[in-house]
């Protein structure tokens, strides 16, 4: 079983746009969303879901007024400022760590499973796909992510299927971690700004840490053709696969419109590309 992830260094690169075109191209092939914090697969995915399930991200400290003295303890000793004047813990300030708990004298604390989100296992019309979502607000995301990873690839045992296409979280972050620990593959998309191509290069300096394969597109290359080259030129120097570019296309927004992926929505630029792209990618995790 292979596991392809696609990130990006920051969002609205058009990563998910693309990684449903890629699910579109491989057929029945597992999907699993790994943006929690802002998942947004299922738009062009269409997901029915088979079975949901709650996600607690950790224990959250919650004190009983009747039992606490006010002595204040618990108070002093919080690191993370989550308990106020009046003895109530903030449940978004909370990180679990317990301390209140065992300093107060008095018993009044006790530790509650958070609830952060919800997790899903779902049948769409681009193959099964495990996504997820974050209650707003909630953090814990790196686990949530490592849970949706975990899922799909038992999902893909379940029904026989040899690779799992992820939607990887953007950013540098402990999520964007979580999403590409253990992959065969990591597609960086970026754009040609030159933002984009200083976020592209710190999420191939995290790939590189953890020595997996990695490769780039840019996408909308024609914005500013001079990036897009320096771009290239970066990979080439670097010895990471260049795989191609995405034009900018008004048929990508009128996929988007119409909830279909770029490559089903007529023969366009920006279809061929990922066409192309998508054949070099299998050939690379295949190699
Ligand atoms: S569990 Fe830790 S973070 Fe939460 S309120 Fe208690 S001391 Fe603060
Ligand atoms: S340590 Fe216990 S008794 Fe003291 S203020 Fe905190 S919850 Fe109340």
């Amino acid at each position: 079983m292979k596991e392809i992830v696609i990130i990006s260094g920051k969002g609205g690169t058009g990563k998910t746009s693309l990684v449903a075109s890629f699910a579109y191209l491989a057929g029945n092939r597992v999907l699993a969303d790994c943006d929690v914090d802002a998942a947004d697969l299922h738009i062009l995915a269409h997901p029915k879901a088979r079975h949901e399930e709650d996600f607690s991200g950790g224990v959250k400290a919650v004190i009983d007024p009747k039992s606490c003295t006010e002595c204040g303890e618990c108070r002093q000793s919080c690191r993370y400022d989550a308990i106020s004047e009046d003895f109530r813990v903030n449940r978004f300030r909370c990180e679990g760590c317990s301390v209140c708990y065992h300093v107060c004298p008095a018993d009044a604390v006790r530790l509650e499973e958070g609830l952060n989100g919800r997790w899903f296992i779902s049948d769409t019309r681009l193959g099964p796909m495990v996504h997820a979502a974050l209650f707003p607000g909630e953090e814990n995301s790196g686990k949530l992510v490592a849970l949706v990873r975990n899922q799909a690839k038992v999902l893909a045992r379940t029904e026989g299927l040899d690779l799992i296409i992820v939607d990887g979280a953007p950013g540098v972050g402990c999520p964007v971690i979580s999403s590409i620990t253990g992959a065969d593959h990591v597609l960086v998309v970026t754009e040609p700004t030159l933002s984009g191509r200083h976020d592209m290069e710190r999420a191939l300096q995290l790939v590189r840490g953890f020595d997996i394969p990695a490769s780039v597109v840019v996408n909308k290359w024609d914005v500013n053709p001079q990036v897009a080259d320096s771009i290239e030129e970066y990979c080439r120097k670097s010895g990471v696969a260049f795989l191609g570019r995405i034009p900018y296309d008004a048929a990508v927004i009128a996929a988007m419109v119409n909830k279909r992926t770029i490559v089903e929505n007529g023969d366009n630029g920006a279809a061929r590309a990922i066409r192309s792209i998508w054949d070099k990618v299998i050939a690379s995790i295949l190699s």
